[in-house]
Parts: structure tokens; C-alpha cells; sequence
């Protein structure tokens, strides 16, 4: 049964691709990269200012997603070569881990991992490589990033054993924004305290992708449980990776009429 719900799932899948591949890209806005803010670029990739330090989230820079998955909207801003000072990869799928992304960025900056990725961090040229475990800290002069344990199994093609998925929880001079990364629903960022939150809307259809992703309501419902006054979405807009309709998402977090939501297009940039 599974097997006809894949053959069906891909063939509306490649023929979304298909019509995208014939389609110009949606024009972004380009908004600065302010001192205290957080840029999304698109999909899961932010480029968070934490006073005048640049964090970069899984970032994906590419035109396309492994030759197949065409880019729908421009890209805000040319990263390539541009300085860097972290870069978090919270799990190994090509969503989030993109490797000719990596290959572009500045090697100098600080990459932080989850467990099963050191060696090939380390091949793509990066010189400080740190793994971090779930619920561990990585801290220096500058800043401090907790790595929390994210409900999702994000093996790459389900290689490795026990290859993990974070969040991240980043802190520098008071200032505080979690990443979710992917996850399903999970009650694990409850206690938690932050400025903004970074979540993801998207790859919830068709809906054994559950297992996997959490829901837009679900996305909102693990925010409120936070200590946060403000959540982005993300994780979705970019790339069509899953079934739903990006504007069926975007009309169910509106509904939540909520202020607090705050639905930045790719590009924008949100002030902290
Ligand atoms: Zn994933
Ligand atoms: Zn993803």
C-alpha cells in the first residue's frame, strides 16, 4: 500500500518540480542585515546578527535542491565569500545540510554539528569543527549555543546509526533565539526561554509526513508553550519538498490573528 501512496506522492511532487522548472523565480526583498536581527534567506537558512556576530542556520544557497527541487523564489543576498562566524547544521537531510552551500562559505567560521558529520566538515575544508551532543554547550567569548534534542529522524538516506537532530538555542549579550530545526510536536521546548523563535511550517502534507514534521498548528502550538514573544516561520516558501499549498500555510498561521506571529517573507529581516 505504501508503496502505491509513494509512486503517487512523487508523481504530483515531479510534476509541481516540472511546472517550476519552466516558471521565473518570484523576486525577494534584500533587507539589511541589522545589528540584532535575523534575515530569513529561505527555507530553513537564517542570518542571525547578535551584535555584529554572524550566525548562519542550515544553510542552503543553492539554485537548486540535489539537481532536482528547483529554488521558486531569488536568493536575497550573495553569501558567498562573505564573512561568516557560525554555522549551525542541525540535522543531515539536504534540506538542511546542502553540500555545495558548503563548499561556498567561509571556512574560517566556526561550524557546529550534530554527532556523525565531523569528518565531512572537516573534507569540505571547514577548520574548526564542533560536535555537539544533545543537551550540550558550546561556549566561547562571543557566544553560547545549547543544542536540544529535536523529535526527527534526520539521517542522511537513513545512513548512520545513531546520527542526531538538534535545535539550538543561541545566546549572546543577553539576547537569546531558538532554531528549531525539523521536528514533530513535542513538548521538550516548554520551559524554554528565548527573544525570538525560528520554526518550521513546512512538509507536513501528505500526512504520514507527521512522523517527521510537525503541522503549522502544531509549529504555533510548541511556541506558545515557550517564553518567547515572537515566532518566524520557516521551512517553507523555498522549495517544493512536500504537498501542501505554501499559501494554505500561510493562511492558517494568519488565522491565528495572533501579533506575536510574526510572517516575514524571504528576505526580510525582523529586528530584534
Ligand atoms: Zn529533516
Ligand atoms: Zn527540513
Amino acid at each position: 500500500m505504501n508503496f502505491f501512496k509513494n509512486i503517487v506522492f512523487l508523481s504530483q511532487l515531479t510534476t509541481t518540480n516540472i511546472k517550476a522548472y519552466f516558471k521565473s523565480k518570484e523576486p525577494v526583498a534584500s533587507e539589511p542585515i541589522y545589528t540584532n536581527s535575523v534575515n530569513w534567506y529561505g527555507h530553513a537558512t537564517a542570518i542571525i546578527n547578535l551584535s555584529d556576530i554572524i550566525i548562519l542556520t542550515d544553510p542552503v544557497l543553492s539554485n537548486y535542491l540535489g539537481h532536482f527541487f528547483k529554488r521558486l523564489v531569488d536568493k536575497p543576498y550573495l553569501l558567498k565569500g562573505k564573512r561568516v562566524d557560525y554555522i549551525l547544521l542541525s540535522h543531515g537531510h539536504m534540506d538542511h545540510m546542502d553540500f555545495p552551500s558548503l563548499r561556498k562559505l567561509d571556512k574560517t567560521a566556526t561550524i557546529i554539528v550534530p554527532k556523525g558529520y565531523k569528518r565531512l566538515m572537516k573534507i569540505f575544508g571547514f577548520k574548526k569543527v564542533v560536535v555537539l551532543r544533545h543537551d550540550e554547550v558550546y561556549e566561547d567569548d562571543k557566544i553560547k549555543i545549547t543544542s536540544i534534542k529535536a523529535d526527527h529522524d534526520g539521517r542522511r538516506y537513513y545512513m548512520g546509526i545513531d546520527n542526531e537532530s538538534h535545535s539550538y538555542l543561541i545566546e549572546r549579550n543577553n539576547k537569546k533565539i531558538f532554531f528549531a530545526g525539523d521536528t514533530v510536536y513535542t513538548q521538550k521546548f516548554s520551559s524554554l526561554e528565548c527573544d525570538v523563535a525560528l520554526m518550521p511550517v513546512g512538509c507536513y502534507k501528505p500526512d504520514r509526513f507527521a512522523c517527521m514534521h510537525c503541522t503549522p498548528e502544531e509549529s504555533y502550538k510548541m511556541f506558545k508553550m515557550m517564553n518567547c514573544p515572537a515566532m518566524i516561520p520557516i521551512h517553507y516558501k523555498t522549495f517544493k519538498i512536500s504537498l501542501e499549498n505554501f499559501d494554505d500555510t500561510t493562511n492558517i498561521l494568519k488565522n491565528f490573528k495572533d501579533e506575536t506571529l510574526k510572517i516575514i517573507n524571504i528576505g526580510e529581516t525582523y529586528k530584534l
